[in-house]
């Protein structure tokens, strides 16, 4: 007999897990029983696979770990807590402070945040430059450089990488390349195969598609040859002594990913963003649908892309598939399958009628996400992208008349049966063809001077 205490913690075997679930289950546990104390050791010192703490590792993570390693056709994945903490890993495992990135000026706004400004702090200097500049990225390119980073498909203006022209201008320097792929994700575009080398994801978007659990994905696409300039890459090919000295290029190298076990047993374990199991399982359900939701997303939008182009309220769409698009090109030859269900567009009323139209909305949420499965409605300038200044907004490639759009599942008549019901309630293009323009309210306090409600 043991005490009360004991026997509360202890009392019950342990069910051994049963091998014939049908869905991956939620391994929800902090740490794991070795069976012996040599199993320890080897494990410590990754002479042996086995899972260790679940800061590093977890059953459940790791088959979300190997489903997108296997979508995007590379060697091995990382998978933590959040898109942001993707990229910031991915990243601190090329560069230390001294060193420097060249990334693209049209990246998602945390990025921006993390790269001119924390970054900034850790000694790590980042050059930005127009993603569509190839000459731009090559005189960036400095000997301590360590890595270039773009999106793949950027947003708010559904820009479209030439993802080849840039790999070659890292290859040419010796420096990996690294993209964020959070919005085509492996069902339209395949980094690897235009020649990229690590792709990152916030998969808190499509991938999940649910917009109910953050989580990140780091995949190592196998293609860096980091013994090529060892002098370059100590963390890579100088011992390390976390585990026994050993150097990871040549334990692991690229089919086994020094970069990942590297990533993965010093940053992630350092700086803690663990992903839960319970939203690694989140996360696996949505991928198994993910290739018919980004079908029916990119088909509706591009219907909606058109119908907002043909209406006289709007000055712009910001979509490749409208003519006209200077993203055109690069999206036939990189996104056949559909580009981009995050696109945004102008009212040609300008700022001002903004609020009243985004508020009229009714099948559009109004929020900071993408990649939901509902269609979702945000205004950058005011919001996602408020601190940027006029200049710094057209140099990204938009206005404060700019709204943007994720769009998610509904009908698509739905959707355009809304927009087309709230540009009604701002003033168009000024010609004689333009339908009469509703007043915009004027703000007198907190009442408006119009009647309707
Ligand atoms: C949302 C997003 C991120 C950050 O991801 P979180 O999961 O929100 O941390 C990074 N890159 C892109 C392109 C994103 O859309």
């Amino acid at each position: 007999m043991t005490g009360f205490a004991t026997t509360q913690i202890r009392a019950g075997a342990r069910p051994p897990v049963p091998p014939n679930p049908a869905v991956v289950p939620i391994y929800q546990t902090a740490a794991y029983e070795f069976e012996s104390w040599e199993a320890a050791r080897d494990i410590f010192a990754l002479r042996r696979q086995g899972n260790l703490y679940s800061r590093t590792g977890n059953p459940t993570q790791s088959v979300l770990e190997q489903r997108i390693a296997a979508l995007d056709g590379g060697v091995a994945a990382l998978a933590v807590a959040s898109g942001q903490a993707a990229v910031a890993i991915a990243l601190l495992a090329l560069a230390k402070s001294g060193e420097h990135i060249v990334a693209a000026r049209q990246l998602y706004g945390g990025t921006l945040d993390l790269l001119t400004d924390t970054f900034a702090d850790f000694g790590i200097e980042v050059t930005l430059v127009d993603q569509g500049d190839l000459d731009a990225w090559r005189r960036a390119i400095r000997p301590r450089t360590r890595a270039l980073f773009a999106e793949t498909i950027g947003n708010p203006t559904a820009t479209v990488l030439d993802v080849r022209g840039v790999a070659d201008i890292a290859h040419a320097a010796g420096v990996p390349f690294v993209v964020d792929n959070t919005v085509a994700t492996p069902a339209l575009l395949r980094p690897v195969e235009h020649g990229a080398d690590v792709a990152v994801y916030s998969a808190t978007k499509y991938l999940g598609g649910h917009g109910g659990s953050l989580g990140g994905l780091i995949v190592d696409l196998g293609t860096f040859d980091f013994g090529a300039a060892p002098g370059r890459w100590p963390q890579f090919t100088e011992p390390y002594p976390r585990v026994g000295d050993v150097v990871l290029w040549e334990r692991f190298g690229r089919d086994g990913s020094a970069f990942l076990v590297y990533a993965k047993t010093k940053l992630a374990h350092d700086l803690g963003p663990a992903l839960s199991p319970f939203n690694a399982h989140q996360l696996l359900l949505g991928i198994e649908t993910l290739d018919l939701r980004i079908a029916r997303q990119t088909a509706s939008a591009e219907a909606i892309a058109r119908a907002l182009d043909e209406h006289p309220a709007v000055s712009r769409v910001h979509h490749p598939s409208v003519a006209g698009s200077p993203h055109a090109e690069l999206a036939r030859r990189y996104l056949p399958r559909g580009a981009s269900a995050v696109f945004s567009f102008d009212l040609a009323a300008g700022p001002e009628a903004v609020p009243r139209f985004v508020d009229a909305l009714e099948h559009f949420t109004l929020a900071a996400n993408i990649g939901d499965a509902r269609s979702l409605v945000i205004h950058p300038a005011s919001t996602t992208h408020s601190h940027l200044r006029d200049g710094d907004l057209a140099l990204a490639g938009f206005s404060r008349s700019t709204v943007r759009l994720s769009i998610g599942l509904e009908d698509v008549a739905d959707l355009i049966g809304d927009l087309t019901r709230a540009l009604a309630l701002v003033p168009g293009r000024a010609g004689p063809d333009a339908p009469p323009a509703a007043p915009i309210p004027v703000a007198v306090g907190a009442a408006t001077t119009t009647e309707e409600h």
